[in-house]
């Protein structure tokens, strides 16, 4: 095998990453291990996807299983494993339909597109306007980056979907203002990722539903980042207690194999008739049966209370740095899904604590310049979780070394 390395990316991929310096070649349980076999807590979890950690027993067991009996068919046929994971996702949620594809973008796709042709069928064809939050993020085709609230993202791309508006998040008297009869969708993570590790308030969401309600407009919520547990519920709705009309998961939902789904009721998903919409990959067997498993092993009062339990470990440990070194303004968030929005001594060097994290041996991701953002496996042992936290001290220490609170 000729030999690759990091250098090589830049000499064969188009450079839309700029990836570590080191390249991962091994993974196990919430460790990684480098091509120098220098090792690493995963605070990461591959941006919240890995949430059962790496190679898990039971999901290599299923597709090794797998992959000796059926791979791919295509949309002129039905297969086991994507039925029994659809039955599995209608039994522990509100939907009562599952159209599934490869992505967090496609699962948005295919709900924005949903509403309107729902608007359209039961409505008018003006009922056509989406409203989504500043600093959203839904993904990255034309259409998703387009409602996503990072205009950078959209930038350079147009002409750019038409019919989409944004309101500032969390703010109930902007929407109020927005929305209309003629609003088919508002779209909305319940806790912002991408944007800062944003927590939406439960009066807000709440406020969403009765609004969309008023004005027959569908309520989407976006848990692509914190669905399947990572809240400490199964999907963060159940937690908030306010149900939307479309649901979108992926990440998560397939521990690392690639795939996406849009939940919704059957009244909703009734306006895709056949031939509206589809993908080729979507709903694969390799893929669905592994994720039937993950959804089996985390929607267990184990996984899930685990999540608590391991949220107060993470937060406390955080708080522990901080009380030494004054480094965070404000430790927020959801479960497992964690900001540590840094303090004026660390302003907008996110990305320099990333970095100097890697060669302390901890993986650890930013949500914006200002923001620490900590995504550990859900299942991570509270060694794995208390060693990341040490090595993250490290960090801290070697950046801020003079700082030491009163
Ligand atoms: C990651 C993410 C997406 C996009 O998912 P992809 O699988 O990268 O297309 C959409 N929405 C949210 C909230 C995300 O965090």
């Amino acid at each position: 095998m000729p030999t690759v390395n990091r250098a090589t990316f830049d000499q064969v991929m188009v450079p839309n990453y700029a990836p570590a310096p080191f390249i991962p070649v091994k993974g196990l349980a919430s460790r990684l291990w480098d091509q120098e076999g220098r090792e690493y807590v995963d605070f990461s979890s591959g941006i919240a996807v890995t949430s059962l950690g790496h190679l898990h027993p039971e999901l290599t067991a299923v597709l090794h299983e797998q992959a000796d009996q059926l791979w791919h068919l295509s949309n002129g046929f039905t297969n086991e494993p994507a039925l029994r994971l659809a039955q599995r996702l209608i039994d522990a949620t509100f939907a009562e339909r599952v159209f599934f594809c490869n992505s967090g973008a496609e699962a948005n796709e295919a709900a924005l597109k949903l509403a309107r042709r729902y608007a359209v069928d039961h409505f008018s064809s003006d009922k056509d306007q989406i409203i989504a939050c500043a600093q959203s993020f839904h993904g990255r085709t034309l259409f998703t980056v387009s409602v996503g609230g990072q205009p950078k993202y959209a930038e350079g791309f147009g002409p750019t979907p038409g019919g989409i508006s944004h309101v500032p998040f969390n703010d109930l008297a902007a929407i109020e203002a927005m929305i209309s009869d003629k609003t088919c969708a508002v779209i909305v993570e319940p806790v912002q990722g991408e944007g800062g590790v944003i927590p939406a308030t439960q009066e807000y969401l709440r406020a969403l539903r009765a609004l969309c309600d008023k004005h027959n407009a569908l309520l989407i919520f976006d848990e692509v980042q914190i669905g399947v547990g990572r809240s400490g519920s199964l999907y963060a709705y159940m937690h908030y207690g306010v149900t939307p009309d479309i649901l979108t998961s992926a990440k998560a939902l397939g521990n690392g194999l690639p795939i996406g789904a849009m939940l919704t009721t059957a009244k909703i998903a009734s306006a895709f008739v056949v031939g509206t919409h589809g993908s080729t990959y979507g709903g694969n067997p390799l893929v669905t049966a592994v994720a039937d498993k993950v959804i089996e092993l985390i929607n267990t009062p184990a996984v899930l209370n685990g999540v608590k339990h391991r949220n107060k470990l993470l937060v406390d440990g955080l708080n522990q740095i901080n009380a030494k070194h004054s480094v965070f303004k404000e430790i927020r968030g959801s479960g497992l899904l964690i900001g540590a929005e840094l303090a004026p001594v660390l302003q907008g060097r996110a990305k320099d604590v990333v970095t100097l994290g890697a060669k302390h041996g901890v993986v650890l991701l930013m949500a914006g310049p200002n923001v620490l953002r900590l995504l550990p496996s859900l299942v991570i042992s509270e060694a794995d979780l208390a060693e990341g936290l040490r090595r993250l001290e490290t960090v801290i220490a070697e950046l801020v070394p003079a700082t030491v609170a009163a």
